[in-house]
């Protein structure tokens, strides 16, 4: 999407921090430190979008700076702020016919590249803190989710914690949709993406009545945002770690709710070639019994044994811990345990799977640092599915069954 005329120069971080402290709310309680990464987040941004005004608007640095705050202050605890697939910021003074739609908009996002905003709007959306309306806010989530979309690069932890996000949002999200009693307005049941869009106002409005009312979901927001809104605007920054419980506690130590353990007979049929080594152990040992046939059997029955004891997974559901452990003796077992805050999605491979009978369970989970992925195959016999896939959506994660 092209544009024929359009400003892009920076502005002075002074005048930023002038307008900010005197007209945006979020800024002017920010700590000194945060003040600064504030400023320079909004100069970055300023130099690097391109804003067209509409409509004779005559598009003022102040426009352009409170307009870029409003990204700034979505993405403030991200890694990642600049929304690169979003090159234009298109400002109409007030509601405008949509060239797609022909509808009366105040804002739309557009996948093409481009944010379209009513500047009456945006100041009324600052002018009223609390009404849990505020269209800056609003369309730079849709940007920054689906910024991502036709460019590589965006916010790698915000791209990875969506889809626990959405896992998280359902139970609200079906409330609003069967108009069910929800503190959230009507028009987030149009669509998921929506629902995002409105939460994140309430959130950055009223996050005390949000924490109050949904305060799981409250805590997933301020995971994927990596920040504690306050009511009287400011933010505390870098709440992520301390809100996901990644550390490995002694959940085995625990009883489980159920668990998956893995059948030995299948195991061992599964493990063809474990049992091949057993058998040219024994072929060595019968065709001559010496000190180097006997060396050389132990050694091949050792690696078939240890080949094997690889292939045995057990899974266990705890409160909230999954846990998978591949090894029949669990000293000496390659352990994995996942908080559930953290557990983001179980992709369930039924039947005979690369060619073995069992069951491959593949985790998508976030170690602390990064977004990993790990596949546990059981070969248990009557996996409980429809209990899996209960259970785990009580603990808000995504279950499918791929074919
Ligand atoms: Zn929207």
């Amino acid at each position: 999407m092209e544009f024929s005329e359009y400003t892009q120069a920076p502005i002075n971080p002074i005048e930023i921090h002038k307008e900010l402290e005197h007209s945006y709310l979020y800024y002017k309680n920010l700590n000194q430190q945060l003040k600064q990464r504030f400023v320079a987040r909004t100069s970055a941004f300023i130099e690097q979008k391109k804003f067209v005004a509409r409509q004779n608007l005559d598009l003022t640095n102040s426009i352009r700076i409170i307009v870029s705050a409003c990204a700034v202050q979505v993405t403030f605890g991200l890694d990642s702020f600049m929304l690169d697939n979003f090159e234009y910021v298109v400002v109409y003074p007030d509601i405008y016919e949509s060239p797609m739609t022909h509808q009366m908009h105040r804002g739309e996002t557009n996948l093409n590249g481009f944010i379209c905003l009513s500047w009456k709007h945006i100041l009324e959306g600052i002018e009223n803190p609390n009404d849990n309306y505020n269209l800056g806010l609003h369309e730079w989530t849709h940007a920054l989710r689906f910024n991502s979309i036709n460019y590589d690069e965006t916010d790698y932890f915000f791209d990875g914690y969506i889809n626990k996000w959405v896992a998280g949002a359902m139970h609200e999200y079906s409330n609003l949709k069967n108009g069910k009693h929800s503190i959230f307005r009507r028009y987030g049941a149009t669509n998921i993406h929506e629902f995002l869009s409105v939460c994140t106002e309430h959130f950055f409005e009223s996050p005390d009545e949000f924490k109050l009312n949904a305060p799981e979901l409250f805590e997933q927001m301020c995971i994927l945002f990596n920040q504690i809104p306050s009511k009287e605007g400011s933010a505390k920054i870098g709440v992520r770690n301390a809100l996901l419980k990644t550390d490995v506690v002694t959940a085995y130590e625990q009883i489980p709710v159920f668990a998956l353990e893995a059948s030995l007979l299948r195991t061992l049929i599964n493990m063809g070639t474990g049992l091949l080594y057993f058998g040219i152990a024994i072929f060595l040992l019968a065709i001559q019994l010496n000190i180097i046939t006997s060396l050389m059997a132990i050694v091949v029955v050792f690696w078939g044994a240890l080949v094997l004891n690889n292939k045995y997974f057990t899974i266990k559901f705890y409160e909230n811990n999954l846990y998978v452990q591949s090894g029949f003796v669990e000293s000496y077992a390659n352990k994995l345990s996942i908080n559930y805050s953290s557990l983001i999605k179980m992709e369930i491979f039924d039947g005979n799977f690369d060619s073995s009978f069992g069951t491959v369970f593949q985790l998508n989970y976030f170690d602390g640092s990064y977004f990993s992925k790990r596949v546990a195959y059981c070969s248990a016999i009557d996996i409980p599915y429809e209990k899996i896939e209960t259970f785990l959506h009580q603990k808000k994660v995504t279950v499918l069954f791929p074919k």
